[in-house]
């Protein structure tokens, strides 16, 4: 079941400078993670029921690295957050949706995350995520 919209992921340049402009637009700054699977270093701004991510690359090899070559800075993905990532990947594919993740891997904030490809859902990057157990 898909449940709300957990995030927006944003792609940025420079975290730091990204940072203090979302504290300054008002947002509630959370924290800052590194996910080493992914080469990205995410900041967190609590927006009600769901966040604002901020995405940095770590490494010219990260996906982040190679989007912002391509895009610049901006709008990365929206995450919809489920019950059970596995069990949405396994409908998705079911309904004819092209998954790029075709199992769960670990994303920030503790999420188990999956990302359905864009040319499948109208250009958005959608994230499906799910709370870790444990
Ligand atoms: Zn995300």
């Amino acid at each position: 079941m898909i449940k709300k919209i957990d995030h927006l992921g944003i792609a940025v340049t420079d975290l730091q400078e990204a940072i203090e402009t979302y504290k300054k637009i008002g947002l509630e700054f959370v924290g800052t993670e590194v996910v080493d699977e992914q080469k990205v270093e995410t900041a967190f701004f609590k927006v009600g029921e769901s966040y604002f991510e901020l995405l940095a690359a770590t490494d010219p090899s990260s996906p982040i690295a190679k989007f912002i070559e391509k895009n610049g800075g901006k709008m990365h993905h929206i995450a919809l957050a489920v019950d059970d990532v596995q069990q949405e990947i396994e409908r998705l594919s079911g309904e004819g949706f092209q998954m790029i993740d075709k199992s769960p891997r670990v994303g920030a904030h503790n999420n188990l995350i999956a990302f359905m490809h864009p040319k499948a859902t109208k250009g958005v990057l959608l994230e499906v995520c799910s709370k870790k157990a444990g």
